[in-house]
């Protein structure tokens, strides 16, 4: 078959956190907290005092919402974490301003909230060299799909590291709603580049995980698993006919016809 599109996943397949742990994920997170906090309080739309109880709703949201994205599937950005958590402070009768609140606003909570994450994530040392070289089959298309709650940050960490221009598709859950492996965003990163159902046959996922193995094999496309180093906890076991297993990211190249 002639490969039409070569569909990446994000974290773990072209980029990768040093020495990942769920401590560290929380650190992170905890610290871009801190600092969407400060900005809370510097735009006077929370007072010192009520910054505990912020935090105390933030966190409770921060699990319910990503419990309920592993069951049904669908994403709850970070920009709409930090709308809830500020309305129900509200709600519970503390002094928020939220009539200063714009979306614009918002999105920049989320982006600084995801700030420390995003300087965190580097690319594999081949990642930009295979990019490279894949975006001169001028009739291939390269698309990117990301389990992420901000589109922003993914699409931060691609233009720091000079390689926004070689995807002719980003889709991140964040943006489109459904996370992998629900197959609907994998028609939809299809249809962005100018594809339709039927050429799912002909295009191939390159993922490290479930969700992008499951996810592929339900919109019928070819699955290229890229071996990790760091095994992670709570990991289910892939077990799919027909799976490609590489270690190094450029050993895409083989499968380019
Ligand atoms: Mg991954």
């Amino acid at each position: 078959m002639r490969v039409k599109a070569l569909i990446f996943d994000f974290g773990f397949t072209l980029f990768s956190f040093e020495n990942p742990s769920i401590e560290k994920y929380f650190d992170c997170f905890n610290r871009g907290l801190l600092k969407s906090l400060d900005i809370l309080k510097q735009e006077k739309i929370i007072e010192e005092k009520e910054i505990d109880n912020f935090i105390k709703i933030f966190n409770r949201k921060r699990n319910t919402f990503f419990k309920s994205s592993l069951k049904t599937k669908e994403e709850f950005p970070t920009t709409l974490l930090f709308k809830s958590a500020l309305t129900a402070l509200k709600e519970r009768g503390y002094i928020i301003k939220v009539e200063n609140v714009k979306e614009e606003f918002i999105e920049n909570l989320a982006e600084i909230y995801h700030s420390c994450e995003e300087e965190e994530w580097k690319p594999y040392k081949e990642t930009k060299s295979t990019l490279e070289s894949l975006s001169k089959s001028s009739d291939l298309k390269i698309g990117l799909i990301s389990n992420h709650p901000n589109h922003k940050t993914i699409k931060n960490v691609l233009k720091n590291n000079e390689m926004k221009q070689y995807f002719d598709a980003i889709v991140t859950s964040a943006k489109f709603g459904k996370r992998k492996p629900n197959p609907d965003i994998f028609f939809h990163t299809l249809k962005k580049m100018g594809l339709n159902k039927d050429a799912a046959k002909d295009c191939m996922m390159v993922g490290d995980e479930a969700a992008d193995a499951v996810g592929a094999f339900r919109a019928g496309m070819q699955l290229i698993l890229k071996e990790r180093e760091y095994e992670f906890p709570f990991e289910r076991e892939i077990n799919l006919p027909n799976l490609i297993k590489i270690k190094s990211i450029n050993e895409v190249l083989n499968y380019i016809k």
